[in-house]
C-alpha cells in the first residue's frame, strides 16, 4: 500500500512539470499569448516542478520513517528471540524457560495470561507445566487436562497450526473457552510446540482485549514457540536422564540392602520404603499369595503411616475391581514376584498422577521385583530353618531349646520388674497304655491334639512347648500362683472333656512360680516335683510346688 503511494507521488512529481511544459509548447505553437504568457508559463512550470519535488520527497521520507519503525520492531523481536535462546541454552528447568518466554513475549505482544502444557500422548491429555497471569492459580502444575476438554488445544495439535480466536465471548468451542471468557480473556491463541516434526506441547496465550492478536503477533508467537521447543526437549532429556539415574541408584541400593535382611517382614518393609522414596511413588505395597487371596505384607505410602491395608487379605477375585475403586486419578503397575517360575506375590507401585509407566521404567521395576523375589525366597528359607530349629516337628509347638531361652528371658524380667512368672508341666496319664493299645500313630495324634488344646486355653503372651515325650510345658509371664492354678485347672478340664476318638484321656499338671534368686532349672524341677505329686495323688489333677 505504502509502496503504491510512493510510486504515485513519483508520477505526480514527473507528470506535473511535463504537463506544464506541454501546455507552454501548445500555447507557443498555436500562438495563443492570451492563454499564457511565456513568463507565466515558465513560472508555473517551475512551481509545478517544486510542488512535485516536495510531494515526492515527503512520501520518500515518510516511507523511510516507516521502514525505520519496522526495522526497530524487528530488531526488538530479534533481541527478544536472542535473549530467549540464551536462557534456553543456559537452563534445564522448564519453569525458568517458561518465565523467560513470558517476559520476552510480553514485550512484543498483548499478553495477560500464558500457560505451557506438554502432550501426554498415551493419556491423550495435556500435562500443565507452568502458568502465568490470569487463571494461573486454576491451572494446577502437573494437572492432566484431557484433550477432549479443550477443543482449541486438540485442534492446534491435530492441525499442527496455531489456533486463534478473536473474541471468546462470541466464539466458544468448549467449556475451557467459557472459563477463560469468564476470567476476562477475550483473545486467545494456542501455539503448538513442535520438535522433530512432532507436536510435543502447546503454548496457550491470552489477552483481555478482543481481537488483540494480529497475523504478525501469531507469526512472532510461533517463532518464540519454536525456540521454546528446544527448552522442552532439553528439559525432557535431562529429566529422563535424572530419573533413570535415580531409578538405577534405587535399584542398586535396594538390591544391595535386600540380601542382608533375613526376616521376611523387615525385608518387605525395607523394599517398599526404598522403592516408594527412591522412585517418588505415592504408594508401594507387597502382597504374598496365600491360597486364593493376597496377604498384604508391607506398604509405604506418602500420606498414610502405617498403611491401613497391611495384614489384610484381598481375595484374588476382588483384585480386578480395585482400579475402578481408586478415589483419585493415578497410574498403577503390578509386578509379579516369582519363585521357580511360580508367582508367589505381587509388588504394586502407584504414581501420584496418571502418567503412564514407560517400557524402560517397567523393565527397571521388574528387574527390581525379580531381585526382591530372590531375597524373599532366601529370607523365607532362613525363617523356615530358624522356625524348625525352635519348633517340635510333631506338634508344631516350641521345642525344649526355645523353651530354655524363653524361660531365661522371662526370669530376668521377673527379677527386674518383680512381675510374677509361672510354669506348668503337663504329663498325659497312662499314656503308655494308650500307645500299647492303639499304636504309636494314634498316640502321636493325641499329642498333636493335646498341643491344640493347650494353645486354645492359654493367652497370647503365654508360651506352649513340648518338653519331650508326652510332657508339655506352659510358661505364663506376669502370672501369680492363683492365676497359674486357674489356667492349669482349665487345661486339665479341657483334656478330660475332649472326645478323643479312641477313648477318654486325662492329664496331670504341676505348677511352679518364680521366687527370688530362682534359676530356670530350679523352676522346671519344682514344676516337675509338683507334677509327680499330682500323679501320686491319683492323676487327673493339678498340684502346686508349694503344696509339695
Ligand atoms: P503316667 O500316668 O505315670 O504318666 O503313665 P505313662 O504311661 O504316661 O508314663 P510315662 O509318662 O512314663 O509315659 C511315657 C510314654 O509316653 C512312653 C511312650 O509310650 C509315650 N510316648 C512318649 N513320647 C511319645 C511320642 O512321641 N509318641 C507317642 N505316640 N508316644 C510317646
Ligand atoms: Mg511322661
Ligand atoms: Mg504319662
Amino acid at each position: 500500500m505504502d509502496a503504491l503511494r510512493l510510486r504515485s507521488m513519483r508520477w505526480v512529481a514527473v507528470a506535473a512539470p511535463t504537463a506544464f511544459v506541454a501546455l507552454l509548447a501548445y500555447a507557443a505553437y498555436f500562438r495563443i499569448p492570451s492563454l499564457l504568457s511565456v513568463e507565466i508559463a515558465f513560472a508555473l512550470t517551475i512551481g509545478a516542478t517544486a510542488v512535485g519535488a516536495f510531494l515526492f520527497s515527503r512520501a520518500v521520507f515518510s516511507q523511510i520513517g516507516k521502514r525505520e519503525d519496522t526495522i526497530l520492531h524487528r530488531s526488538r523481536e530479534l533481541a527478544a528471540l536472542n535473549r530467549l535462546i540464551q536462557v534456553i541454552n543456559s537452563t534445564l528447568d522448564l519453569q525458568t524457560a517458561f518465565e523467560a518466554f513470558v517476559a520476552e513475549a510480553r514485550e512484543l505482544l498483548p499478553l495477560d495470561r500464558a500457560s505451557l502444557g506438554i502432550l501426554d500422548e498415551a493419556a491423550q491429555a495435556l500435562r500443565m507445566l507452568a502458568a502465568s497471569g490470569l487463571m494461573a492459580q486454576q491451572i494446577g502444575r502437573g494437572r492432566l487436562v484431557p484433550m477432549k476438554d479443550n477443543a482449541r488445544v486438540a485442534d492446534a495439535i491435530a492441525r499442527r497450526q496455531t489456533n486463534l480466536v478473536g473474541d471468546l465471548e462470541r466464539e466458544q468451542t468448549s467449556p475451557m473457552d467459557a472459563r477463560l471468557a469468564q476470567e476476562g480473556i477475550r483473545a486467545a491463541m494456542v501455539v503448538p510446540i513442535v520438535a522433530q516434526a512432532q507436536v510435543i506441547g502447546v503454548l496457550n496465550l491470552g489477552a483481555r482485549r478482543a481481537n488483540a492478536y494480529t497475523a504478525e503477533h501469531v507469526a512472532l508467537a510461533e517463532q518464540l514457540a519454536a525456540q521454546f521447543a528446544t527448552a522442552v526437549v532439553n528439559a525432557r532429556l535431562y529429566d529422563q536422564e535424572q530419573e533413570r539415574a535415580r531409578q538405577l541408584a534405587t535399584l542398586n541400593e535396594v538390591s544391595s540392602r535386600l540380601m542382608a535382611i533375613l526376616q521376611v517382614d523387615e525385608l518387605l518393609q525395607a523394599v517398599v520404603t526404598s522403592v516408594c522414596q527412591g522412585f517418588g511413588f505415592y504408594r508401594t505395597s507387597i502382597g504374598l499369595l496365600d491360597g486364593d487371596a493376597v496377604l498384604v505384607k508391607a506398604c509405604a505410602c506418602e500420606d498414610c503411616d502405617p498403611c491401613p491395608e497391611v495384614g489384610g487379605r484381598i481375595a484374588l477375585s476382588d483384585l480386578t475391581e480395585i482400579p475402578t475403586r481408586r478415589p483419585m486419578p493415578t497410574s498403577e503397575l503390578a509386578l509379579p514376584l516369582r519363585s521357580d517360575s511360580q508367582v508367589i506375590g505381587v509388588m504394586t507401585v502407584r504414581r501420584k498422577d496418571e502418567t503412564t509407566f514407560d517400557a524402560n521404567e517397567a523393565a527397571t521395576l521388574q528387574s527390581l521385583a525379580n531381585q526382591v523375589s530372590v531375597a524373599l525366597e532366601k529370607a523365607q528359607l532362613h525363617e523356615q530353618v530358624l522356625r524348625e530349629s525352635i519348633t517340635d516337628g510333631l506338634t508344631g509347638l516350641y521345642n525344649h531349646r526355645y523353651l530354655d531361652t524363653f524361660i531365661q528371658k522371662e526370669l530376668a524380667a521377673c527379677a527386674r520388674y518383680r512381675h510374677g512368672l509361672a510354669l506348668l508341666m503337663l504329663d498325659i496319664d497312662h499314656f503308655k497304655q494308650y500307645n500299647d493299645a492303639h499304636g504309636h500313630p494314634a498316640g502321636d495324634a493325641v499329642l498333636q491334639q493335646v498341643g491344640r488344646i493347650l494353645l486354645k486355653n492359654v493367652r497370647g503372651a503365654d508360651l506352649v512347648a513340648r518338653y519331650g515325650g508326652e510332657e508339655f510345658t506352659v510358661v505364663l509371664p506376669e502370672t501369680e500362683l492363683e492365676g497359674a492354678l486357674a489356667a492349669a485347672e482349665k487345661i486339665r478340664a479341657a483334656v478330660e472333656a475332649f472326645p478323643f476318638p479312641l477313648g477318654r484321656l486325662t492329664a496331670s499338671l504341676g505348677v511352679a512360680t518364680c521366687a527370688s534368686g530362682i534359676t530356670d532349672t530350679d523352676l522346671i524341677e519344682r514344676a516337675d516335683r509338683a507334677l509327680y505329686a499330682a500323679k501320686n495323688a491319683g492323676r487327673n489333677r493339678v498340684k502346686a510346688d508349694q503344696e509339695v
